[in-house]
């Protein structure tokens, strides 16, 4: 079974049209695919995929801590308001401590210094696990963040661990991962160990500079990558000259370019991945090229 992570410097550059489609082609072409949506903060494969057909598996992770103050007990010495150093313990009128949750950090200093034993730090949820069945018969884990969480990282590790696992009891061939855009902790941990990535980019300046950004952390982890330009068209000399500066500069494998086709917007407005909206656009052709490509020389 190998895992195929798709990911972007730059959000917005079709990431989650390359997964779903390479999901959808491998499905019905007979393979055993598993998905995973890792971009915590925004996850969008599931809609892409027409949204979840029969909920599976639903989980409560926690991976943060918060402190929470007894109101009975709390003296109003105002110590742990002073020594917060998060700003996250305030005055409220009753002239008790309260945490605003969302500051708190889980130090425990609070705590510490709390003279009436009114503080406590205890686990808080950091996000959800949801394992759904597309209506392609492969099922999608996908995780979701709690408003103003941090632990991202740990949360794609879950996802990663539990979509691998489901995949092999499955016997599954591929686990495709919509990785998030960017170079941060949920990026690094959807790319450390997997076996191949597929890096989608567009020709312009700000996606070039990301995926340069994006091509250090695929090299910092030896994982074998390819790279897709979408939304190609536009200006020919500078995609050709972005292909040979990907292949010749940053080593990648050229996976294939993928021209603007308003067909794509239909197609996510409608919830289908674009090579099942319209098999005959221009975009669905590239990508059924890329897919065959990727299930070739990666599977
Ligand atoms: S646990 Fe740390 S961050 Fe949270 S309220 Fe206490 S001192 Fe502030
Ligand atoms: S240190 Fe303890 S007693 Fe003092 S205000 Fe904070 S919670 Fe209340």
């Amino acid at each position: 079974m190998k895992e195929i992570v798709v990911a972007s410097g730059k959000g917005g550059v079709g990431k989650t049209t390359v997964a779903s489609s390479l999901a959808v082609y491998l499905a019905k072409n007979g393979k055993r695919v598993y998905t995973a949506d890792v971009d915590v903060d925004a996850p969008d494969l599931l809609l892409a995929l027409g949204g979840g057909k029969e909920t599976l598996f639903s989980m409560e992770v926690q991976a943060s801590k918060k402190a929470k103050v007894d109101q009975e007990k709390c003296v109003g010495c105002w110590r742990c308001v002073e020594i917060c150093p998060f700003g996250a313990m305030l005055k409220s009128p009753s002239g008790k401590a309260a945490v605003a949750t969302l500051m708190c950090e889980g130090c425990g200093v609070c705590k510490l210094v709390c003279p009436a034993d009114a503080i406590t730090v205890e686990k808080a949820e950091t996000g959800r696990i949801t394992i759904e069945r597309t209506k392609y018969g492969f099922e999608c884990v996908t995780g979701k963040l709690k408003l103003g969480e941090h632990n991202s990282g740990l949360l794609v590790s879950h996802i990663r661990n539990l979509a691998r696992r489901k995949a092999q009891d499955a016997g599954c061939k591929a686990v495709i991962v919509d990785a998030a855009p960017g170079i941060g902790c949920p990026v690094i941990a959807s790319v450390t160990g997997a076996d191949y990535v597929i890096a989608v980019t567009e020709p312009t300046p700000a996606a070039k500079r990301n995926f340069e950004r994006l091509s250090r952390v695929v090299k910092h982890f030896q994982v074998p990558a390819g790279v897709v330009i979408n939304m190609a068209g536009y200006s020919k000399d500078f995609e050709s000259a972005l292909r040979k500066w990907a292949v010749g500069e940053l080593g990648f494998q050229f996976l294939g370019e993928v021209p603007v086709d308003r067909e794509v917007v239909k197609a996510l407005v409608q919830m289908k991945p674009i090579i099942d909206f319209n098999p005959e656009a221009e975009a669905s052709k590239a990508l059924l090229e890329i897919a065959k490509r990727v299930e070739s020389e990666v599977l």
